[in-house]
């Protein structure tokens, strides 16, 4: 008998939740409050959307390109994803190399394990301001050899190492612009917990379930894994 089961590979969010360099720290107030004569709670989220377990889609550096809630349902399942391990420490890149010999035909979505999710709660600082990410070429190599490929992941606050801005928007772009011997666009999600998995594991499904907001370019999610 084959057992399945579900985990999820997301971050819950909080008021103390890490959030990228620059954004806003979370905010969860309550309003009404049963405690204060109210008759029922209620509370204020102020979230700046790239916080937490998030989905980048490419109107996040290319304006006017496809918001997150520009797509389907089916857009977002992706029923061949594969687990990458490439263990990377303090702002190292995932290149070219690190893939080459991996035979990607099959799969719709590359989740990148680096190991360095470890550090979200060791280290918080270092997971912050250290964080290996995914080199612009091995983007592009990814978008011109797998156009099956839909959707990268990695369990670090960003695709990109904290502090060179290039380096990011080239990350990015890379992975957002059309191109003519590109695939569609990717979609990217970033701080992923991929503390209690590993490419011994065979994941059979991934769901991701952006919130749902309106006129943003990307949203925080839940990511939940099928495994077998
Ligand atoms: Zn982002």
């Amino acid at each position: 008998m084959i057992i399945m089961y579900y985990q999820t590979l997301s971050y819950s969010l909080g008021k103390n939740s890490p959030v990228h360099i620059g954004l806003k720290k979370p905010v969860i107030k309550p309003n009404y409050q049963i405690d204060l004569g109210d008759g029922y709670n209620t509370s204020i989220i102020t979230i700046e959307n790239h916080s937490g377990t998030h989905i980048d889609a490419p109107g996040h550096f290319i304006e006017g390109a496809k918001k997150i809630m520009e797509y389907s349902t089916d857009d977002l399942i992706f029923k061949n994803p594969i687990i990458i391990e490439v263990i990377k420490d303090g702002r190292e890149l995932i290149n070219i190399s690190d893939i080459q010999n991996q035979n990607l035909k099959d799969y719709d979505c590359i989740l990148f394990k680096t190991g360095f999710c470890r550090f979200r709660e060791e280290d918080v600082d270092k997971y912050l301001t250290s964080n290996p990410g995914i080199s612009p070429e091995a983007i592009a190599y990814i978008r011109e050899e797998f156009h099956n490929i839909r959707c990268l992941g990695i369990d670090s606050i960003s695709i990109s190492p904290y502090g060179d801005s290039e380096l990011a928007i080239k990350s990015h772009i890379t992975a957002f612009k059309d191109g003519t011997s590109f695939g569609e666009p990717l979609l990217l999600i970033e701080d992923l917990d991929l503390n209690n998995i590993s490419s011994q594991n065979k994941i059979k499904k991934i769901i991701v379930c952006p919130w749902q907001l309106e006129d943003v370019d990307s949203a925080p999610c839940s990511v939940i894994a099928e495994i077998i």
